[in-house]
């Protein structure tokens, strides 16, 4: 249970940052800054009258405007990034600004803002292809293969080293592929477009067989809240993930049956050693015993948040 903080939320309008504006504004003081890149103010509706809620539109570039956002914040959850794995291989440039150099500004102003507390959205592909699977927090080297995974390595440097540096403290979680309602990209997403479009031919990118860990966006919030109240390192690193994984071929016949189709053809891309893009790891599984040690277990397998996350965002439809 997080209480009585005042919090900003960067990216609070996104997928997985709404989600987490729903839950802490039940107790807390919360500011969400966020630049609606891809993030949509219909996610936060239900707050913007609430007097313990306040909006930002603003980029985590402008310096000036992220000193003045955390003026008065204890906590800060920051979630702005751009997580599309994708887009490293055709432009090297954005995951370097709109992660690296965005965290280091937030860093920056924290710092000269005396706000000592951060939480930060890591991610799964800081390890690369991990020969050690499930992989537990302090499996190494880690070699990511994505400009995105780069990123957010290094995003997770420059954290480490400010909480040594500066007195702060910090929680960082690296998660596994995080699906439900809101969600505005990633293969469910991807596969409803297609299947509305086409309800016959689904094209499915790289073999089909790329094995991966999902969980519903309600455990990831759920998770992220229970180790920041059960955990007091300078720095503590979490996965949060399922504690199984599923393969895309799975999770296209999960979205087939629930779109309410039939003999739907799947046409598989192929893509360079069976990956869905460049970047792509295609056996990704999270060891979890480190949170579950704290006391937190998911309450959903991968194939249940595949399942849940498809049928509430077919409602939403
Ligand atoms: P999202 O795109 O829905 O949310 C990102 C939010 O950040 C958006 O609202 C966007 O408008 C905002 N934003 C982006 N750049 C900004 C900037 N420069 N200044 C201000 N706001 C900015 O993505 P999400 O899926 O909700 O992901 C949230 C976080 O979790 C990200 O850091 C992502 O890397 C991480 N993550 C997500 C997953 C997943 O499966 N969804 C997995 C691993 C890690």
């Amino acid at each position: 249970m997080i209480e009585d903080r005042s919090i900003l939320v960067t990216g609070g309008a996104g997928f997985i940052g709404s989600h987490l504006v729903d839950r802490l504004v039940e107790s807390n003081r919360v500011a969400v800054l966020d630049n609606f890149s891809s993030g949509k103010r219909e996610f936060l509706e239900d707050h913007l009258t609430d007097p313990n809620f306040s909006l930002i539109e603003a980029d985590l570039l402008d310096q000036k405007a992220v000193e003045a956002a955390l003026e008065d914040k204890d906590l800060v959850f920051h979630l702005a990034a751009n997580p599309d794995v994708r887009i490293g291989a055709e432009d090297t440039r954005t995951h370097l600004d709109q992660n690296i150099v965005a965290t280091y500004n937030l860093l920056e102003s924290m710092r000269k803002k005396r706000v000592a507390e951060i939480a930060f959205t890591s991610t799964s592909t800081v390890y690369g292809e991990a020969e050690v699977v499930p992989t537990p927090e302090d499996y190494g080297p880690l070699l990511p293969i994505s400009l995105y995974g780069a990123s957010k390595l290094a995003c997770e440097a420059l954290i480490s080293a400010f909480c040594s540096t500066f007195d702060m403290g910090a929680w960082i979680f690296r998660f596994a592929n995080i699906v439900g309602e809101r969600g505005t990209h990633g293969v469910i997403v991807d596969f409803i477009k297609k299947l509305e479009k086409d309800p016959k031919n689904l094209e499915i990118l790289g073999s089909g067989r790329q094995r991966k860990s999902y969980l519903l966006v309600d455990d990831c919030v759920d998770a992220m809240i229970f180790s920041l109240a059960h955990s007091q390192d300078r720095v503590n690193v979490f996965n949060i993930g399922s504690a199984d994984s599923v393969d895309v071929t799975e999770i296209a016949d999960v979205v087939v049956e629930k779109m309410g189709l039939e003999e739907v053809r799947y046409g598989y891309t192929g893509g360079i050693e069976g990956r869905g893009w460049r970047g792509d790891v295609k056996t990704m599984l999270l060891s979890i015993e480190a949170i579950e040690e704290l006391g937190w277990t998911p309450r959903f397998n991968s194939r249940q948040s595949i399942e849940a996350a498809t049928e509430a965002l077919l409602d939403r439809r």
